[in-house]
């Protein structure tokens, strides 16, 4: 006999999305194309992996990112390739390459796994799902504030508005930067004691990443620290307070969080995040922002983009804190079939409803059983509607339709009723 072979598992924080978990993401997933539709964007689909390079020079060498996360390997030619951490690059690198940013604006949005080697945890995994968005050609701030208006909308759509506050604030152009990282350094440089390993290795490399460490001990220092935006010139501080008055029309409230950095480097001007606290240290559901400089960076000329990312696996587990989900059942309407006749007849009328009911979600008992069984699958199923074939419906060509959901005496209809009733009972 042969050895049972030992099974083999997923890789760590990798997940699968089971059956009943799908419902939720078809759910959330059609609520933000509605959104995206709402707005004028287009859908570009990317590849999953690309050139190492591309992601070395977009996200930085000296990010989290790039230093750690990578899942890097190489081609069978010797290429350097990388599963996609995120989409910015890859989609920027796309438009380039296709010519899609001479003269033209853009809004667009992909969606898709992307990977990174952190240490799984809840809302932190491997293999994770996200919906981005990026603009081009559009100097704003009006496309930094219809960022913000098409993701509030969102949570508003999906019911979560009230679990999630927007933070936002400006990181300037990258001079601006580079002046206000000199005066940060200082300052570091004065409480080394105070410094965590990782602050202390950053101090070299990425400043103004310190400023978003959540490590409790360092929080009193970080407060004091010097802030960015009092070392913005007058375009950036223009920009920034012309999206905060926009805000402020359209009734949005948001939050200056001055060390909100983002942890990768191409950013400049506006950024922001949707947060909550109530998924503990996993907190951020969406992050974006302005990333003007990094067109030039990847070989093109001087433009302007804007874009976002939101984590699917968290904004689901907000969902699940909710009491009422609006879920379409996979099923509709479950037919029972009891006897050969009935079977055979069952079959063929299904194949007939499915025709002529544009939409209708109908899944036929296989595998015989009584009635009470397949009654009790018929209830497992969520439908609404049981239609039922026995051996004396199958003989006279007719079939009894029962609710499964209201107490009703089940009736007996010829196939042209049937149809006529489940029309109008589904709204068909
Ligand atoms: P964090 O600070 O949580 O690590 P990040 O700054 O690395 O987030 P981004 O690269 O801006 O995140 O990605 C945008 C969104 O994608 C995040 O706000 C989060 O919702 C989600 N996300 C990022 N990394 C993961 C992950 N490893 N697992 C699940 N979701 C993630
Ligand atoms: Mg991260």
């Amino acid at each position: 006999m042969a050895k049972q072979q030992q099974a083999i598992q997923a890789i760590r924080g990798m997940h699968d999305i089971l059956p009943e978990q799908s419902p939720y993401w078809h759910w959330l997933e059609s609520k933000a194309r509605q959104v995206l539709g709402a707005y004028g964007y287009q859908e570009i689909r990317l590849p999953i992996v690309e050139k190492t390079e591309l992601f070395k020079r977009s996200i930085g060498e000296v990010t989290d990112i790039v230093e750690k996360e990578m899942y890097t390997f190489d081609d069978r030619n010797g290429d350097s390739l990388t599963l996609r951490p995120e989409g910015t690059a890859g989609c920027l690198r796309a438009c380039l390459e296709h010519g899609l940013l001479h003269n033209q604006s853009h809004r667009l949005w992909y969606y898709g796994p992307m990977f990174r080697h952190e240490r799984p945890q809840k809302g932190r995994y491997r293999q994770f799902y996200q919906l981005g968005v990026e603009t081009y050609g559009m100097p704003g701030p009006d496309v930094d504030a219809e960022m913000i208006l098409l993701t509030d909308r969102l949570w508003k759509k999906i019911g979560i508005r009230d679990k999630v506050e927007l933070q936002i604030n400006s990181l300037g152009t990258s001079e601006e930067r580079a002046a206000y990282r000199s005066t940060l350094v200082s300052y570091f440089q004065q409480h080394l004691s105070v410094l965590d390993e990782d602050s202390l290795r950053r101090l070299e490399t990425n400043p103004l990443r310190i400023l978003d460490s959540k490590n409790p001990a360092m929080q009193e220092m970080l407060q004091q620290a010097p802030v960015l935006l009092n070392h913005l010139g007058e375009d950036s501080l223009n920009h920034f307070n012309r999206l905060k008055a926009m805000l402020d029309d359209l009734g949005i409230e948001y939050s200056l969080n001055t060390r909100l950095v983002r942890g990768l480097d191409y950013y400049s001007k506006t950024v922001f995040e949707w947060v909550t606290d109530e998924l503990g240290s996993q907190g951020t559901i969406c992050a974006g922002g302005r990333y003007d400089g990094l067109i030039e960076q990847l070989g093109g000329k001087p433009n302007h983009a804007i874009g976002f990312a939101m984590g699917m696996e968290r904004i689901l587990a907000l969902v699940e804190l909710l009491e009422n989900v609006d879920i379409a059942p996979t099923v509709d309407v479950y037919m029972i079939r009891v006897g050969e006749a009935a079977e055979q007849a069952g079959m063929m009328l299904a194949e007939r409803l499915r025709d002529q009911l544009d939409g209708l979600k109908l899944q036929v008992n296989f595998g015989g059983g009584s009635f009470k069984s397949q009654f009790k699958k018929a209830d497992k199923s969520g439908a609404a509607y049981a239609i039922i074939i026995g051996d004396d419906e199958a003989q006279r060509g007719d079939v009894a339709l029962k609710s499964l959901r209201v107490e009703q005496e089940q009736i007996t209809l010829n196939h042209d009723d049937l149809i006529d009733q489940l029309k109008s009972h589904l709204s068909l």
